[in-house]
């Protein structure tokens, strides 16, 4: 079926639905324009059901049950695991884990991986564009453990300069942290030179993917990183779950992260063994009906295709930018030759808030913030920007829709045209 973002849109029940500026039901109702899906995105229907099945049909623990709906519930878990090993083309199902989203994924590699091989000394080289999910947990165990962080810079155009990268390895850099898709200014990095050349020095690679999995194709085997993280909302899955993948070389020897039930081989009262990988990641009871939803989301996304819905994003964010340079006054930054369905921006001398709040009143959702990026924010010189992000289901008309909402800010705000 060739792609069709009017087709596709149907399937997500909350894009029909139209507001008031006020919240009144009374008031006059306006379609709901949502560009904000760098935060999270919207669930097709086919996800929801499938969460709602689980429930009506499976409910139960995963791993513990004999019985019929513990082994449904399990079967329909470690499926899931499976289909996102497909996705990301993992070498196997075990290196996959399951947690809340890319925020615990990465906690859970500073804090194991981190601190089983790295001392006082060592270096781990991150970047200026991290999202704080992939600044603090480094940074944290920096402070606990006397590592020293090391930051890739970027350039106006929002690409990292990597002219810059063989300067900051030192034969005490032990892991490059990267994200391969900035959440501000959309830039795909180009995470498979980082990659090949920290390898050619024996260096490890973690990869932020909570914004590159959902828009572009991954291949962790292609790519040859040593970890992705990446959260399910941000992919039309459910909210609370997200996965690691960790290559299979470095599971056997990474530690638990938690400790307590589902996790365990044997326990005596002074001891305790670990469960095989991937499950010696993941204690206490999981998120069951995340893990089949974000299944059901990453069939969805399957079934469209990683490279349709690129390529049509790519098409989509050209047209905005086209039409957003049109506006006096309207500064983009960034203008990576790589780039994912996101746009900031800052309107004159507007507050981007007072521009993300007149916009809701059009019914155009937007970000207006930091975007969880303050030294990146910092280096711009600015305390937020606007933020455009865009997914499969958004069109022409919309863009249309989000550039005149900015032409009234700009009246609004008195500045004419
Ligand atoms: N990394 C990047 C690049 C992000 O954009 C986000 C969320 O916006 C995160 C990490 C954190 O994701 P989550 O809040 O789902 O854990």
């Amino acid at each position: 079926m060739p792609f069709d973002p009017n087709v596709l849109r149907r399937d997500f029940p909350i894009l029909k639905k139209k507001f008031s500026a006020s919240g009144k039901e009374s008031d006059k109702q306006i379609p709901l324009v949502y560009l904000d899906n760098a935060s999270a995105t919207h669930k097709p229907r086919q996800v929801m059901d499938a969460v709602k099945n689980y429930y009506e049909e499976s409910n139960s623990n995963v791993h513990r049950a004999i019985h019929k709906l513990g082994e449904k519930a399990t079967y329909l878990y470690e499926e899931s695991r499976k289909k996102i090993a497909g996705f990301i083309n993992a070498e196997s199902a075990n290196e996959i884990i399951f947690t809340r989203g890319a925020t615990e994924s990465i906690n859970l590699a500073a804090s194991s991986w981190g601190r089983k091989f790295l001392v006082d000394g060592d270096e781990i080289i991150l970047s200026e564009m991290e999202h704080h999910s992939n600044l603090i947990p480094w940074q944290q165990l920096s402070i606990e453990l006397g590592v020293k962080l090391k930051f890739i810079p970027f350039l106006e155009n929002g690409t990292l300069d990597l002219s810059k990268l063989e300067s900051l390895f030192s034969d005490r850099t032990r892991l490059v942290a990267v994200t391969q898709m900035s959440n501000v200014f959309g830039t795909i990095n180009n995470v498979k030179e980082i990659i090949r050349f920290s390898h050619s020095r024996n260096v490890s690679v973690f990869l932020d993917g909570a914004q590159s999995v959902s828009h572009i194709p991954v291949d962790v085997k292609d790519l040859d990183c040593d970890f992705l993280a990446a959260s399910g909302h941000k992919m039309c899955g459910p909210t609370g779950i997200g996965f690691l993948y960790v290559k299979r070389k470095w599971l056997d020897q990474m530690p638990p992260y938690q400790f307590g039930g589902e996790m365990i081989g044997s326990v005596w009262l002074d001891r305790a063994e670990w469960a095989e990988i991937p499950y010696k990641f993941e204690a206490g009871t999981p998120n069951v009906a995340g893990a089949i939803g974000l299944g059901s989301a990453i069939d969805y996304l399957s079934k469209i295709g990683m490279k349709n819905i690129h390529e049509y994003e790519i098409k989509l964010t050209a047209y905005a930018r086209e039409k957003l340079k049109e506006i006096s006054d309207l500064k983009i930054f960034g203008n990576p030759p790589e780039q994912g369905g996101v746009l900031s921006f800052y309107l004159g001398k507007i507050h981007p808030h007072d521009v993300g709040q007149f916009l809701d009143n059009e019914g155009i959702a937007v970000r207006a913030g930091h975007h969880c990026a303050q030294p990146l924010m910092r280096k711009l010189a600015v305390p937020a920007t606007v933020r455009a992000s865009f997914y499969f289901y958004n069109t022409h008309e919309e863009i249309d829709k989000l550039v005149e909402g900015i032409i009234k800010v700009r009246k609004f705000f008195n500045h004419g045209i």
